[in-house]
């Protein structure tokens, strides 16, 4: 009963921080011991950290400190989805995609990008979609071509990208054109770039269609989703010593690979009844994350004095 009591009083302390956290924002000092998951916290600024640009930690466990925003327009893009607040990156991913767009633009019926999630303002786990996105080096591109770049803020809300693939991602569909692979190409040729998912389909088809230099399809890689975006990562800038880099992809070109989960998409291997149940993920605490990102929650908004 005293244990009850007990739980009781921490969880009704658990809800008193975490509401007087969301208004205003976060008077008492953030620890690693603080409760709650490192969503609750990163969710919740609108601004970034006065601090220099550093990406911190690894994708999926990190933040970003001294976050930059992509402008919401450009001469060769527009941020979609503005009400999520994730157009913020690391400047090395911001002049990535600037750079990328002004590619696009050369392209048959594009006038550019239309770019979705980069990361939010202070990077760190979102309440809702991805679990990297983390560290102001990963973007998702949208597949469908960029013909209008006057689109409202209600129109950025409301269209919606292209599905390009065909038979749950095994192939690509009708919407799939050589700009496509002209594009996958430019983003994976910057040497920026670490990887580059997308469904296997499409991979495949690359494979099968790339006459030139291979060395650029070593980067793209097959993976779930991405058929109405492709999702580009950046290598850790050299500077950025917090930033935890990934291992490489194999080495050779992947199309053998990309070619293995088309096969599993068509004839899904059988599953074993008594195959252990996949754990589930534990939740990402502010004690999993490293402790400089604590520093970034506790650090004043960029535009305070
Ligand atoms: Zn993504």
């Amino acid at each position: 009963m005293v244990r009850r009591i007990v739980n009781l009083i921490s969880f009704f302390n658990l809800a008193i921080f975490l509401s007087c956290a969301s208004f205003s924002v976060l008077a008492a000092p953030i620890s690693q011991d603080s409760p709650g998951e490192a969503r609750d916290y990163f969710g919740k600024f609108s601004r970034p950290s006065k601090q220099p640009s550093s990406p911190i930690g690894g994708y999926s466990f990190g933040c970003l400190a001294g976050g930059q925003v992509l402008p919401e327009s450009g001469p060769t893009w527009q941020a979609m989805r503005l009400s999520r607040n994730r157009n913020w990156g690391h400047p090395v991913l911001l002049d990535y995609l600037v750079k990328l767009s002004e590619k696009a633009a050369e392209l048959r019926g594009w006038k550019g990008l239309y770019i979705g999630d980069l990361a939010q303002p202070r990077g760190g786990q979102m309440v809702s979609g991805h679990a990297s996105h983390q560290t102001g080096l990963d973007v998702d591109i949208w597949m469908l071509p960029a013909s209008n770049l006057n689109l409202t803020r209600t129109e950025r809300e409301n269209i919606s990208s292209i599905s390009l693939r065909k038979s749950r991602g095994a192939y690509v569909n009708d919407s799939w054109t050589k700009e496509h692979h002209k594009l996958l190409r430019s983003a994976a040729s910057d040497p920026r770039v670490e990887r580059i998912f997308v469904f296997p389909g499409a991979k495949v088809k690359m494979c099968k269609d790339e006459k030139g230099n291979r060395d650029w399809l070593r980067k793209i890689r097959p993976w779930y989703g991405h058929h109405y975006h492709f999702h580009v990562r950046l290598k850790c800038p050299n500077d950025a010593t917090e930033c935890e880099n990934q291992h490489p992809p194999p080495l050779g070109d992947g199309c053998s690979e990309a070619e293995k989960w088309v096969k599993n998409i068509l004839n899904p291997p059988k599953r074993d009844p008594n195959a252990p149940k996949p754990k589930p993920k534990p939740p990402l605490t502010l004690k999993r994350i490293p402790e400089q990102c604590i520093a970034v929650l506790n650090a004043p908004d960029v535009n305070s004095n």
